[in-house]
């Protein structure tokens, strides 16, 4: 069975694709990687030597690429995209290019071959902000940022291709991930990395945004679960189960690197800042048997322990995007 991975150079599709050449399991498929290698992909983060694996560059807007790879592929998890919401709000065009215009391109390519499952990667910032409760899957979407309104409209593509042309798509909602390789603008590997520099770590605004947060191991387990025991036409959110807010999670950050609250610094809050996200996962737990395996205490000592090992794979990473400071 061939698999095609968009993405697999960035954070959470490098992981999944290291799990799956991980096993040894008789029906292990092999995995063809595409990926642009935009500032967030990086071939360290793949195995490229490992027999069952091939890497492609490439974006997943060239239509002619796409319809080769898809021609030779069985299914599809796609994780491809510009990721960062900060990013959106200076220059949304990359955004809608790569997450609204290079997933119509993989969908109508796996309609012409006939591929399937293909699992859409989304996000729970597709509903936009909740106060209190949480989303269920067909909460209506409100997306506040132009990264999140490019994710609702491949959602909404995903599900019109198997509406329409019963395209087997299946689609995953998730909340933060946090775990080693996440490229270091987000805010973990961020504080992190600036608190083992001795720098100072910038805060939004008054730090009470609340997010859920998903280690990246369980969150790849939900999406194999999705793959292969989920149903065509279906969204599953997949939630960590561990909620907190920024100053409170910068207060876990600032203890594990042995810094104090005078490494903060407070600024202008993130234009159009959601408050509070939160999915009800009851969904992928009573179907698919998914649940959070991953305490977070310990996973987020482990992730902090991995960039306090890995600074060779961080720095040139930092340089590069002018974020060393
Ligand atoms: P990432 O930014 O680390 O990686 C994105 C990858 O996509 C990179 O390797 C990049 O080179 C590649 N890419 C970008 N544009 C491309 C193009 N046009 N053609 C081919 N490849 C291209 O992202 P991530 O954090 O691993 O996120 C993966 C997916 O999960 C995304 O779809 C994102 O929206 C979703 N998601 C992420 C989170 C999170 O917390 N990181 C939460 C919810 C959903």
């Amino acid at each position: 069975m061939n698999l095609l991975v968009t993405g697999a150079a960035g954070f959470i599709g490098s992981t999944y694709v290291r799990t799956l050449l991980a096993s040894s399991a008789p029906d292990a498929p092999h995995v063809t990687v595409l990926d642009r290698l935009t500032y967030a992909g990086s071939l360290d983060n793949l195995e490229l030597g490992h027999p069952r694996l091939t890497f492609v560059h490439g974006d997943i807007c060239d239509a002619g690429l796409v319809d080769k790879l898809m021609a030779e592929a069985d299914q599809v998890v796609h994780f491809a995209a510009e990721s960062h919401v900060d990013r959106s709000l200076t220059g949304a065009a990359d955004f809608v290019r790569t997450n609204v215009l290079g997933t119509q391109t993989l969908l109508d390519a796996a309609l012409r071959h006939g591929v399937g499952p293909f699992v859409h990667i989304s996000t729970d910032e597709v509903y936009g902000s909740i106060e209190s409760g949480a989303w269920r899957e067909d909460h209506p979407l409100r997306p506040s940022s132009p990264y999140s309104a490019s994710k609702a409209s491949s959602d909404l593509l995903a599900l019109a291709h198997h509406r329409t042309h019963g395209l087997d798509v299946r689609i995953t909602r998730c909340s933060n991930n946090y775990g080693p390789r996440q490229f270091p603008e987000k805010i973990i590997p961020l504080f992190v990395t600036n608190l083992l520099d001795g720098k100072k770590v910038p805060l939004y605004g008054d730090g009470r945004n609340v997010r859920d947060w998903l280690h990246v191991e369980d969150h790849c387990h939900g999406v194999d679960l999705v793959r292969t025991k989920g149903r065509p036409g279906e969204v599953y959110n997949i939630g960590g189960g561990t909620e907190l807010s920024n100053r409170n999670l910068t207060g876990l950050l600032l203890q594990a690197c042995g810094a104090g609250w005078d490494r903060v610094e407070y600024v202008e809050d993130r234009k159009g800042h959601d408050l509070r996200y939160s999915v009800d996962w009851s969904k992928a737990r009573d179907e698919l048997g998914y649940r959070p395996r991953r305490d977070f205490t310990t996973g987020l000592a482990e992730t902090v322990a991995w960039y306090r090992d890995n600074r060779a794979w961080w720095e040139p990473l930092k340089r590069r995007a002018g974020l060393s400071g």
